[in-house]
């Protein structure tokens, strides 16, 4: 009677939710994904939509995070390449840049190595002669525009297209299904969800909290309660506004705090400008972009391209899990936490922070790490292959 229903139950439809789905799909368990809103309802509908290794990581020397990123950047555009497209990046260097020509001439060098030296991953600088072309961008005090490529993707959709990969191996998708408390026993995880007004039950073997900035809250309703690390939520903003980008994607040194601040083309007629960092606390779902959010992307915008329309078109914020420091959020590590209930065969863990870039090598850390509580099953997939489905 008490025999689990599914090996594995996910609670979250962000990325890295639906990446632990298709990954355990892929290698032959039965699993069941429980979102309270919709696919993507959370932060992996309001990122950067960049898929990179992080050039800006480098500066904290996070190298094996970049190194993993670049090469599932090169994954993702082998198995979706109708969702990732590569872009054309620009690091244009002032004489007021912190970063100066040999500080960014050496990180992009870095960049290139943990890339594996291919192709793809040179870098040069750009003549003279073609800074007109570069989307109205000043070139008051412009002493060097570096070029070196990385990717880009529509966030939601690729987490609806992992989703759909996973449901087309068996993963069961319940939606809307709102985890509402959890009970771990000595030989399965109970989950209680509401679905609309129906209150619900599934067992699995083992659970894993991908709620993203609700991960806390969610760890909070089981009993007994799952392992935290010190985490907070970072709010993030991005404001779209008119006209095209249209020769890639600007990588700009904010006068002020010398932050990283992006502009890159979004949905063919719009500038995507973005991002900022802002503890936030309170209910993930009420995230929303602040005023003094929209004046500092608008200042830095207004400053790089002064004759741009600065109208504001669209304003979201999304969420990041980072470790709680006493440093700025810009300079804290981007790795991903995975803690779990018990060291040995664990049954309940937590994905805490991480990149989108990152989730399918996420997947298959979390999927590492819950094997020992898992029987042995027949592989359908290999996700490092398999191609993603686009709805
Ligand atoms: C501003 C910003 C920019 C970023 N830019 C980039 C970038 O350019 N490139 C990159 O690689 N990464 C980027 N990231 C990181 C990346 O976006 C995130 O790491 C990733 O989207 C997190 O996904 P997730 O699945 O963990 O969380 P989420 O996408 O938030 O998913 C969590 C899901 O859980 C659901 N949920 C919550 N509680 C429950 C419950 N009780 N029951 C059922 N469901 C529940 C929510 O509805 C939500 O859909 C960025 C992040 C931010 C904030």
């Amino acid at each position: 009677m008490n025999a689990p229903a599914f090996d594995v139950a996910v609670i979250g439809g962000g990325i890295h939710g639906v990446g632990v789905a298709l990954v355990a799909a892929a290698a032959g368990y039965t699993v069941a994904l429980l979102e309270q809103t919709e696919l993507a309802a959370g932060t992996s509908s309001r990122s950067s939509k960049l898929i990179h290794g992080g050039l800006r990581y480098l500066e904290r020397a996070e190298l094996a995070l970049v190194r993993e990123s670049l090469r599932e950047r090169e994954t993702l555009l082998r198995i979706a390449p109708d969702l990732v497209h590569r872009r054309r990046f620009f690091v244009p260097v002032y004489r007021h840049s912190l970063r100066g020509r040999w500080w960014i001439g050496a990180g992009l060098a870095l960049y290139a190595l943990l890339g594996g030296f291919k192709a793809h991953t040179r870098f040069r600088i750009v003549p003279r002669t073609r800074w007109p072309e570069f989307d109205g961008l000043t070139t008051s005090g412009l002493t060097t525009v570096y070029q070196y490529t990385d990717a880009q993707a529509d966030d939601a959709a690729l987490t609806r297209a992992v989703m759909h990969s996973a449901q087309d191996l068996g993963a069961e998708f319940l939606c809307p299904a709102r985890m509402t408390a959890g009970r771990i026993r000595s030989d399965v995880v109970e989950l209680d969800y509401k679905h609309g007004e129906q209150s619900r039950c599934l067992r699995a073997r083992v659970i894993v909290n991908a709620a993203g900035p609700w991960a806390r809250r969610v760890a909070d309703r089981f009993e007994p309660r799952l392992p935290m690390l010190p985490v907070e939520n970072v709010q993030g903003a991005h404001l779209e506004l008119p006209g095209p980008i249209e020769q890639g994607c600007y990588y700009l040194e904010v006068p002020e705090d010398r932050r990283a601040v992006f502009v890159t083309p979004w949905r063919n007629d719009r500038a995507l400008v973005g991002t900022t960092e802002n503890i936030f606390e309170g209910d993930p779902a009420d995230a929303a972009v602040l005023g003094k959010e929209k004046e500092y992307l608008l200042s830095v915008y207004r400053h790089y391209f002064p004759h741009r329309s600065t109208e504001i078109l669209d304003a979201w914020a999304g969420l990041r899990v980072l470790p709680s420091t006493r440093g700025q959020a810009f300079r804290r590590s981007r790795e991903t936490l995975l803690p779990v209930d018990r060291e040995t065969a664990p049954r309940a863990l937590s994905i805490l922070g991480g990149k989108l870039t990152g989730y399918r090598a996420t997947a298959d850390k979390v999927m590492a790490i819950l094997k020992p509580s898992l029987a042995d099953k027949t592989r359908k997939a290999d996700t490092r292959t398999l191609k993603l489905k686009p709805e």
